[in-house]
């Protein structure tokens, strides 16, 4: 494994704990939450690591917080997206579902 190979693999080990922390932290504080989040940011552009889209589709952008359903975000799904609504800076979120994700069969045969 090459040096570089091992960093990325430790910046991602780092950004998902990150993540982890946040999701676990957000019900108690929120802003400590949204730093963390912040924090694992500042690692993926400091050491050019991109954040993996699972992990980009969870928090809002604007503010950094993590999105969750019923807490802090709103979600609908209209034909082909998700779209979730921060509930704490009013930004909205879209996710595009590929044809061979669950929620995307689902939304198809209710139609
Ligand atoms: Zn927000």
């Amino acid at each position: 494994m090459k040096n570089s190979d091992l960093i990325k693999e430790i910046c991602l080990q780092r950004i998902q704990k990150l993540f982890e922390l946040a999701e676990k932290r957000i019900k108690q504080d929120k802003e400590n939450s949204k730093k963390l989040i912040k924090l694992a940011e500042k690692i993926s552009s400091y050491n050019k690591v991109l954040i993996p889209k699972k992990l980009k589709e969870k928090y809002c952008k604007k503010c950094k917080l993590i999105l969750i359903e019923g807490f802090s975000c709103k979600t609908r799904v209209e034909n082909k997206k998700i779209i979730k609504h921060c509930l704490d800076c009013k930004a909205i979120k879209k996710v595009y579902l590929s044809s061979k994700s669950k929620v995307f069969k689902a939304s198809q045969s209710r139609s």
